[in-house]
């Protein structure tokens, strides 16, 4: 006998039962023979059957059909002798000797005969608890880990150890911890409780009724087999979900107490009822392929689309009735029927396991529920390892022969042990299902966010784009300003140098000229030498240019800064004079006012001294009785207007005047010796002309020949500028300006103007002139009687209003002409141009004052309309006062007014052109 003890026993072949059975003796055993035969016949059976439970090599391919060959592996048990045996048996010899080193179990059939058996394994009756769960159950346990189903199974007579190997709890000594127990123990310590699932249910097959150990009132569980691969499952039967050892331990002992309960209302015992623990053991494989790991990125979208693995392993552990059963039915006061039952499923399973070790074609399973519920056990894919307990009394000789038998039957079983591993679709679609509503999720918030940086970015770029678009176009505006004044400027000035070096080039050569003749008549060979004095002298000029071009430069910036300082000044005096002029305006007011209220005194008193004369007079003539009375009537004449005439109240004094005294009688004192009464008087007529309703009365009554005879026979200034003020109030009509034309008018005003000091006389004036200017019919005449030069004469006085009045008349001028020339009776250039006004239009073109500006900007308007104009306009640069015009002028008409004629002139487009000055339209 060679065989070794330890792993290696475990691969020990079973298969010489039969001859064993038969014939073994102890004497003639010849175990080298026997043991080749054993192998010999395993072989020829199946192939390399795996070790009790152990299979660790037949890890398959998931899923795959092929199973790996694995016998049942049976394990006998010796109980040791109990009280009433130790006493009982004393004298007798246990009917079986033991030799576990060697896997044999000898069975004495009498003194001398005994018959050895092999098994897998033999515990004895000193055996630990620990030794026999490693030896019987671990492997299975593992098996089950690792996706097996596996079965362990205790059978034997009833009180040989069964539920003491499987189902002690050990509660008093861990040591006596059974299979169920210490497997559970060995399970918790491996699974993941994150990711896999232990769950666990604890029947009772009893009459061929499967009860529900976790819950009573569940006491007839159907047993279904799936028609498609024969797996056999109990959807009735509670399952519960097992973490801890502790929870699994109490379930134990309420499916201990329900057993004891529901055995003791059937009046049965619990050795009549088979106990089924099934324990469910479900894993996620985590690292194949990374697959079910669920903390996979979407990254790994393409690696996780492999569904994850999981492996189902199911452990059932089977405590049967016990197996004297079968044999002793209808005995112990049982019912036939009971009797039946009770050992159908334990007879069903000794046919089966027959049938199975005869490999015949026909296997029961559907005898019994039993079977139904072993059939993977035997002859199924799983591993399944079976205790055969066994007591040492003689006096159970026939129980331990009848059980040997089952385990060496049961030895013959071969299994196709299977991976029962499946790939988990549900719980992959639902990660994916997951990952999906993730992905949904972030791809709309990405979406979104998209989109609102997008609008976020096109509104930054267009506001960015319109900002600098107007920075762009107001730089570029402000340097094409900058660039085309300063052009202008530097044409102009290098047209003024041009022309002064033109002339005096011309001087130059004359005088060359000249010398050079001289040297020809007087040396008729030209020697180089005059040649070179010439360009010597020429360096000479142009080093003189170079200096007085430098001196003017120095002039020009002296000036500018003359200039600054001078504008300086004239900023702050400007402030001054407005609050001088506010002043004098209101003293002006104060004067006027006082001054109407002298002339009316004044009026009084002429009439006073009216009514005197006329009194001497009738006194003279009619003696004086009746010189009271013609008094009285003065007196009352005087008085009336103001005591008893309600009705002329509120005339004004000069008014109630020309009514009263009558006109004739104020325009005869015009005439007056006394230069008092002259100027009252011509202060009446004024006042009544400034109203239109009197002027025709006075001008048919001669106040017109008066007022301009008042201008040529006084010299008093007073009188002549309230008699050019009245003359200009009456110039307002059209007949009158005739009239002042044919009476010398013009002349008259002229050397008015001429010798007058006051501005306000040169106002009164030139306003009476500027009217003139306004008539077309006199166009003519007034220029050859010297109008237009006493206008511009008068501009030497500077005063703003007077200056407006001249630039008035001249507007008023250019007006009449532009309007002759575009009906064709005028030709040639302006009378305005041709009396030099041109030049001080231009020069005032840019005034401050508006009310100026205003009339000089229409005036040159006006004469650029009349083509004749043009070349001298272009000559005194007034063209560039209407390039400004067609541009700055604040009244939209006068700009666009000075566009037109500026772009309807041929001599203006051709010199714009030339000077490459743009004119927008
Ligand atoms: P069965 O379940 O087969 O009817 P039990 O497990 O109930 O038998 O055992 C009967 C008795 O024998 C129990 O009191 C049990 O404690 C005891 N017993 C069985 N096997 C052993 C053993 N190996 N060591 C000690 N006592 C045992
Ligand atoms: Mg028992």
């Amino acid at each position: 006998m060679s065989t070794t003890s330890g792993a290696g026993a475990l691969n020990y072949r079973n298969g010489t039962q039969r001859s064993s059975l038969r014939t073994q003796s102890s004497t003639s055993t010849s175990s080298g023979g026997q043991k080749s035969s054993v192998k010999s016949k395993s072989v020829l059976r199946k192939s390399s059957p795996a070790a009790l439970g152990g299979g660790g090599s037949s890890k398959s391919g998931s899923g795959g059909d092929a199973g790996v060959p694995g016998r049942v592996r049976v394990a006998v048990r010796l109980r040791p002798r109990n009280g009433e045996e130790l006493i009982a048996d004393a004298d007798f010899a246990d009917c079986v000797e033991l030799q576990p080193e060697l896997k044999r179990l000898k069975l004495r059939k009498n003194n001398w005969d005994t018959d050895t058996f092999e098994f897998d394994e033999v515990l004895t009756e000193y055996a630990s608890q620990k030794r026999v769960y490693e030896v019987v159950a671990k492997p299975v346990v593992e098996g089950v880990l690792d996706g097996y189903n596996g079965t362990i199974m205790a059978y034997g007579q009833t009180g040989t150890g069964k539920t003491y190997t499987l189902g002690q709890l050990g509660e008093e000594d861990v040591a006596d911890r059974g299979i169920m127990v210490r497997a559970m123990e060995d399970i918790l310590a491996e699974v993941s409780l994150e990711m896999d699932s232990i769950s666990v249910s604890y029947l009772q097959l009893y009459m061929e009724t499967v009860q529900d150990l976790l819950d009573p009132s569940n006491d007839n569980i159907a047993i279904v087999e799936d028609p498609k691969n024969g797996d056999v499952s109990l959807p009735g039967a509670t399952l519960v979900e097992i973490r801890d050892q502790q929870s699994f331990l109490e379930l134990l002992q309420l499916g201990e107490a329900h057993r004891f309960a529901a055995n003791t209302k059937l009046n049965t015992e619990s050795s009549r009822s088979h106990a089924i623990l099934m324990v469910n053991v479900r894993r996620s494989l985590k690292t194949r392929d990374g697959l079910s790991s669920e903390s996979n990125g979407n990254s790994h979208m393409t690696k996780s689309l492999k569904p994850p693995v999981v492996r189902k392993g199911k452990l059932v552990v089977v405590d049967l009735a016990g197996s004297e059963r079968i044999n002793k039915s209808g005995s112990e006061g049982h019912t036939l029927e009971e009797a039946k039952s009770i050992n159908l499923s334990l007879s069903a399973l000794g046919k089966c396991i027959n049938a199975l070790a005869e490999n015949s074609s026909h296997v029961p399973f559907r005898d019994s529920k039993l079977t139904r519920l072993l059939r993977d056990s035997f002859g199924g894919t799983a591993r399944t390892s079976l205790v055969i307990t066994i007591g040492p009394s003689p006096r159970h000789r026939g129980e331990t022969t009848s059980t040997i038998m089952f385990g060496q039957r049961a030895m013959k079983v071969e299994n196709m042990v299977k991976l029962k591993e499946e790939f988990d679709y549900k719980s992959l679609s639902r990660r994916l299902e997951v990952q999906l509503d993730n992905l949904i999720e972030e791809n709309e918030r990405q979406q979104k966010a998209f989109v609102d940086e997008i609008e976020r970015i096109t509104v930054e770029a267009h506001n960015q784009i319109s900002e600098a678009e107007k920075r762009y176009a107001n730089a570029l505006e402000d340097e094409k300003q900058r660039y085309q004044n300063d052009y202008m400027e530097s044409i102009k000035k290098l047209e003024e140098n041009w022309s002064k070096n033109q002339k005096k080039l011309a001087a130059e050569r004359l005088a060359l000229g000249e010398k050079n003749g001289l040297d020809i008549t007087s040396n008729g060979n030209r020697s180089i030498a005059p040649a070179l004095e010439e360009v010597s002298e020429l360096k000479k000029l142009l080093q003189k240019e170079a200096q007085s071009k430098m001196a003017a430069e120095e002039e020009v910036n002296r000036l500018k800064h003359q200039l600054t300082e001078f504008k300086k000044v004239e900023a702050s005096g400007n402030s001054e004079i407005m609050r001088l002029h506010k002043m004098l305006e209101n003293e002006t007011q104060q004067k006027e006012k006082l001054e109407g209220e002298i002339a009316t005194l004044h009026s009084q008193l002429l009439q006073l001294s009216l009514t005197a004369d006329e009194t001497r007079r009738n006194l003279e003539q009619h003696g004086s009785e009746k010189t009271s009375s013609a008094r009285d009537s003065l007196m009352s004449q005087l008085r009336l207007p103001q005591i008893q005439d309600p009705g002329n109240a509120e005339k004004p004094p000069v008014a109630r005047l020309f009514e009263q005294v009558g006109l004739q009688k104020i325009l005869s004192l015009l005439e007056a010796e006394d230069a008092d009464v002259r100027i009252h008087a011509v202060k009446v007529v004024a006042n009544l002309a400034a109203e239109e309703a009197n002027q025709q009365q006075i001008v048919e009554a001669g106040g017109l020949t008066s007022l301009l005879m008042l201008l040529k026979n006084t010299e008093d200034e007073t009188i002549h500028r309230v008699a050019a003020g009245a003359i200009a109030n009456l110039a307002m009509n059209e007949t009158n300006q005739e009239l002042i034309m044919d009476q010398g008018g013009i002349g008259l005003l002229s050397s008015t103007a001429a010798n007058a000091e006051d501005p306000q006389t040169l106002r009164m004036v030139a306003g009476a002139i500027a009217n003139l200017c306004g008539n077309d019919k006199l166009q003519t005449k007034l220029r050859s009687e010297g109008g237009i030069a006493a206008l511009l004469g008068m501009v030497r006085c500077g005063h703003p209003d007077v200056l407006a009045q001249v630039a008035r008349g001249i507007a008023n001028f250019a007006k009449c002409e532009s309007r002759a020339s575009t009906q064709g009776t005028k030709r040639g250039k302006s009378l305005l141009i041709e009396d030099g006004a041109l030049s001080w239009i231009v020069q005032n073109a840019k005034t401050e004052t508006a009310a100026i500006r205003r009339h000089i900007e229409l005036a040159l308007c006006h004469l650029a309309q009349h083509e004749g104009n043009a070349k001298e306009m272009v000559k005194e640069g007034a063209i560039w006062e209407l390039v400004r015009i067609s541009r700055d002028c604040s009244r939209e008409d006068i700009r666009s007014l000075a566009h037109r004629t500026l772009t309807s002139s041929p001599t203006f487009l051709t010199e714009l052109r030339r000077l490459r000055v743009d004119i927008r339209s």
